[in-house]
């Protein structure tokens, strides 16, 4: 099946006769017996119908988790103490600086490199333990060269890891390139209504996958069967949703590219972006985040997201609304991202009424 049929058919109940098409939302603590759920903590139906859907458009076997941060730290926690990382300079915040930390203390000896150079990193490879990517980036966009980096990584006994979240299934599938774990904000696209914070891991090395279920049942880090529902509702329309707001993105980065208010617009999708012939190789799609710095200064750039009418002044992507933010606002985000760049995550509303919203903002402030 292709996957725009997948997010719609995987993980509901068996088709019997009067069998609901929708799974119920399961709300309790314990289970009768010695089974495979047991304790509320260790199983739960509605996780598992989530995990099934990921797990077949993935490929692996998944885990949800209370957060994405929740399934990211899962994973490290299953390191060994001194374990080499190698991983990206430029990505999601909380990713950075819980491996920052982790290096700081001497928990983990982590090299952060540029992961868009491809040459720079699969020197760094050499020797570590694992690799942690993100591609494409938060909030940079850039595009990891993932079908030569994963095998090269993977020949020198490289475990590689990549957090999937701003491509979703959708456009690419990592551990069918050969990675060996994909990460998932599910609070992002998967789920897709700004509604829910949950996160999944999904890996098709088994001895993994039972250390991250036991780390789940000890760390606690488990998902509420009311958000996993909700992102398993969600997830039936990853694709048109992610189609709509695709066609919006491409749409306003060419107009955002022509305005002489904008010094610089990061999309893939932009034939003058230089990650275009890179994404376009191996994605079917070029996402619909993107960042662009204004011809102007900080806090012009916090007065254009406070003008708008349509487009929401909130942080997080990947939801039906628009919404857009000086990055630098938030203390952690990192000190390279350049203080007057606007991310803006591009909804399924109408592309002129975006259009609209989004260019008189900008005049209003630097017209
Ligand atoms: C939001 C995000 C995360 C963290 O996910 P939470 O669900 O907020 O914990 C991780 N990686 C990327 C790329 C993200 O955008």
């Amino acid at each position: 099946m292709h996957k725009d049929s997948l997010v719609v058919f995987s993980g509901r109940p068996d088709r019997i006769t009067d069998a609901p098409l929708n799974g119920p939302i399961h709300i309790n603590s314990t289970h009768y017996g010695d089974g495979q759920l047991i304790y509320g903590r260790y199983g739960n139906e509605t996780w598992q119908q989530l995990e099934l859907a990921i797990s077949d458009l993935e490929g692996g076997k998944t885990l949800v988790f209370s957060s994405g941060m929740a399934a990211i730290s899962a994973f490290l926690n299953t390191l060994s103490p001194g374990s080499r990382i190698v991983a990206l300079k430029n990505g999601y915040a909380g990713t950075l600086l819980w491996l920052k930390n982790a290096n700081e203390s001497g928990r983990f000896n982590v090299e952060f490199v540029d992961t868009s150079d491809t040459a720079t990193l699969l020197n760094s490879v050499l020797g570590a333990d694992v690799l942690f990517l993100e591609s494409p980036t938060n909030p940079l966009i850039e595009v990891v060269d993932l079908p030569v980096v994963i095998p090269f990584a993977k020949n020198i006994g490289c475990a590689v890891v990549v957090d999937n979240t701003f491509a979703t299934p959708l456009n690419q599938n990592p551990i069918k390139m050969g990675a060996d774990v994909v990460v998932h904000s599910l609070t992002k696209y998967i789920s897709g209504h700004s509604d829910i914070v949950l996160g999944s891991i999904t890996t098709n090395d088994d001895s993994l996958y039972s250390k991250l279920d036991l780390e789940r049942k000890l760390g606690g880090g488990i998902a509420g069967p009311m958000e996993s529902w909700l992102a398993l509702r969600g997830l039936r329309t990853l694709s048109v949703r992610l189609e709509k707001s695709q066609d919006n993105a491409i749409k306003i980065a060419n107009r955002l590219n022509n305005s002489p208010f904008i010094n610089k617009v990061m999309y893939p999708g932009l034939e003058s972006d230089p990650f275009h012939s890179r994404a376009s190789s191996f994605m079917t799609g070029f996402g619909a985040v993107m960042s662009f710095e204004i011809n102007g200064t900080a806090e012009q750039a916090e007065q254009i997201c406070l003008s708008s009418n349509l487009v929401a002044y909130a942080t997080s992507l990947g939801g039906v609304e628009s919404l857009w933010e000086r990055r630098r606002r938030i203390k952690s985000e990192m000190t390279n991202i350049p203080e007057n760049l606007i991310r803006l995550s591009v909804g399924i509303e109408n592309v002129e009424d975006l259009w609209d919203d989004i260019s008189s903002s900008i005049c209003k402030v630097l017209g």
